[in-house]
């Protein structure tokens, strides 16, 4: 049944277009909403939105900040996936977004319009507890488990009986996650036909959390998730059999805070297996430490032995690598640095096969065979399905050690990554130089319309015509930089403005005597600029920094000033958690918060509490990640200018977004102090100012 909110006489052209129009019409069924103005450029993109789906067009649209881009997504969205019986998959990059859109948006559509939808949040399957695997790790829980973990077990088993939906959202502390993978619900595992209604686990009145978990999912018109689960369910096998759509049969997409989705896709279509996963898993089959493990219960001896020269083998794997590594940089840093300085590496390229000898996949192999010959004398399937899901796991692991030993995949860049509290867990990585080539074919080739949106997409137009005066590009409008990088660059884009007044409610100072920012005096001058401009506005500012150690100094410097003032002024990674440093920064109209990078994007103070945003340094990106600086160099591999190409845009786009802080709401007003006079001295610099909207400039 097709719903129509029009007159069919009236209608001219389709349905959805001509009901989403009206229904953000000034008198239109939102107008019913709490706080609702009538904005033209809400309604230009939700008719946007609603034509790329009717149309199955895929779609890259910008709309600035106040737009009101959820509402106008998810209303098209609606009636879209109610009228034509389809699925709407909304994906967003942070916590946040999700919570404002089940917690506040769609329980708001629901009671305005006249139709009937339901929606649900996408957890991936391991979120949830598996009742017949709590049940196994309970009568098990002697022989693979030590005391302290029977006590976490026993943990679980209360919550269990009293949580809503099963997921690990619903746990006050979190569980141990060594427990936690012992009972969590887990694919190669799970068999709804042994749980289903028949069963002996239904029988005792059990519940499948997951099972119901999906049964919403599958039924759900609209399904609401993060990027990093649509990217890795993207990657896997589909269950069902019909592999129409993009996630499931007869779906359609839309990406919310679309700038993040080229880095989320690349870390999800590459590989990473650390240290801690292959002894994790190699623990639980059997752990010579504690005697535990699932080897241990099967009474095997052989399989154990098999595990632990495994787990040998895998430690002195590592220590290998990291002696290896610890060389390499030695080497690369003397051709660099010409032997003066040696930095100590957090990710270390790794850029030819064979940096150390295979001693682990062998191992592995030789338990992935016991597993199999363990599997053929035991008879119980529980136990069964447990060892070939081991199989598979380990499986994973070794070809992962395989790839990366021997880079058999030309297009990708590959590193070692040390992370953990003492830097001891070391990672193997790869990852797609280009992720352009991989989502073109899985992502923009499916039929099904995708739409992407986000409030910084765009390069200024400035850019966008000095890229597209270079001959290795054709970029001719401001969205064509982030197409491009997405392999989005057949797909149609649209720009929509935003409806507040810059004019009148921003003004831009530019700190134009300021030092050179890589000249010494450079540190005391801001000192002094960041003192100054926090007065003028008497708090309520934000100070964006680019780098960790000169926040730190500056802020240390300013202490006295702070306490003179009495002004709170806050800092990131001083222990104190980020939404709470927010909290406290929106309660206090007159404290001050300094932040690197995740506070340039994603975060919202509307009102007065923020007034002042001050960059101190233009964004650019430090190019040591491996990953940039493999992409830097296939640019200059087709003798292309990597500044243009890439430094700049990606500056722009976060200096934008760090700017965009600052009016939320169209009664906020404030300043922005640019405090790195490079966006005059320098050619690029007009290419930052003519990113932002137009406002009132003054040069101090
Ligand atoms: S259906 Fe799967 S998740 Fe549910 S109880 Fe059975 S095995 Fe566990």
């Amino acid at each position: 049944m097709v719903i129509s909110f029009i007159d069919e006489e009236q209608n001219s052209g389709s349905n959805l277009i001509a009901d989403t129009k009206l229904i953000f019409s000034e008198n239109g069924l939102l107008s019913k909403a709490k706080n609702f103005e009538f904005r033209a450029e809400q309604q230009h993109m939700a008719v946007e939105v609603a034509k790329s789906l009717e149309e199955s067009q895929h779609l890259v649209i910008e709309a600035g900040t106040g737009v009101g881009k959820s509402l106008a997504y998810l209303i098209p969205g609606i009636l879209y996936a109610v009228n034509y019986n389809k699925k709407a998959v909304i994906s967003t990059h942070t916590i946040n977004l999700q919570e404002q859109l089940t917690e506040k948006d769609l329980p708001m559509l629901k009671q305005i319009l006249p139709l009937d939808f339901s929606f649900s949040m996408l957890k991936g399957r391991s979120n949830y507890l598996c009742t017949r695997r709590l049940q196994r790790a309970r009568q098990q829980s002697a022989n693979l488990l030590t005391s302290s973990e029977i006590e976490e077990l026993r943990r679980i088993t209360d919550w269990s009986n009293e949580t809503n939906d099963g997921s690990l959202s619903d746990f006050e502390i979190m569980p141990d996650p060594k427990v936690w993978d012992l009972v969590c619900s887990e694919r190669g595992l799970c068999s709804s036909k042994l749980c289903g209604h028949n069963s002996d686990l239904s029988k005792m009145g059990q519940t499948c959390f997951y099972q119901r978990a999906r049964s919403r999912i599958l039924s759900a018109d609209l399904l609401v998730l993060n990027h990093s689960l649509f990217f890795s369910l993207l990657g896997e096998e589909r269950d069902d059999e019909n592999n129409e759509g993009v996630l499931f049969n007869n779906d359609f997409v839309i990406l919310d805070e679309a700038h993040n989705v080229g880095h989320v896709a690349s870390k999800h279509i590459g590989m990473s297996i650390s240290s801690g996963q292959v002894r994790f898993n190699l623990q639980r089959l059997w752990n010579s430490k504690t005697g535990k493990g699932l080897f241990g219960l099967l009474r095997s001896g052989r399989a154990t032995r098999l595990v632990e020269d495994a787990e040998n083998a895998m430690e002195q794997f590592f220590d290998e690598l990291e002696v290896a590594c610890d060389e390499l940089n030695e080497s690369q840093c003397s051709v660099k640095f010409n032997n003066r300085k040696r930095t100590i590496w957090k990710e270390l390229r790794v850029r030819s096969s064979g940096i150390i000898d295979d001693s682990l996949t062998l191992p592995l192999q030789r338990v992935r065979e016991v597993l199999l010959q363990v599997r053929e004398e035991v008879d119980d399937s529980d136990t069964v399905q447990e060892l070939a899901e081991f199989n598979r796991r380990i499986g994973e692991l070794r070809e992962a050690v395989l790839m990366f030993l021997s880079q058999s995949s030309n297009d990708h860049v590959y590193w070692v990554e040390r992370s953990g509290k003492s830097n001891t867990i070391l990672s193997l990585n790869a990852a797609p130089i280009d992720v352009a080539v991989h989502l073109r074919r899985r992502l923009f080739q499916c039929s099904s319309p995708i739409v992407l949106t986000s409030a910084t997409l765009a390069l200024s137009d400035l850019q966008s015509r000095k890229l597209s005066s270079m001959p290795q590009n054709k970029l001719d409008n401001p969205l064509e930089y982030f197409s491009t990088q997405i392999g989005a660059e057949m797909v149609r884009s649209v720009q929509v403005g935003s409806p507040f007044d810059y004019e009148k409610q921003m003004k831009l100072y530019i700190a134009g005597k300021m030092p050179d920012p890589r000249e010494t005096e450079f540190r005391d001058a801001l000192v002094a600029q960041v003192r100054y401009f926090v007065e003028l506005s008497d708090g309520g500012a934000f100070v964006l920094f680019t780098n960790f150690k000169l926040m730190r100094d500056i802020g240390e410097e300013l202490k006295g000033f702070f306490i003179e003032k009495g002004i709170e002024c806050m800092i990131q990674g001083n222990g104190v958690p980020r939404s709470i440093m927010l909290e406290r920064f929106k309660r206090d109209e007159r404290s001050v918060l300094f932040g690197t990078d995740s506070f340039w994007q994603g975060v919202d103070v509307p009102g007065d509490a923020l007034r002042n945003v001050i960059i101190t340094r233009l964004p650019f990106m430090v190019p040591d990640h491996p990953l940039v600086e493999a992409q830097i160099e296939s640019i200059e591999a087709r003798d292309g200018n990597a500044f243009m190409e890439f430094s700049l845009p990606v500056a722009v786009l976060k200096f934008r977004q760090g700017v965009g802080r600052l009016i939320r709401t169209k009664s906020d007003n404030g300043i922005v102090v640019v405090l790195d006079n490079r966006v005059l001295t320098k050619r690029y610099g007009e290419i930052f100012l003519h990113s932002l909207p137009s406002c009132p400039k003054e040069v101090i």
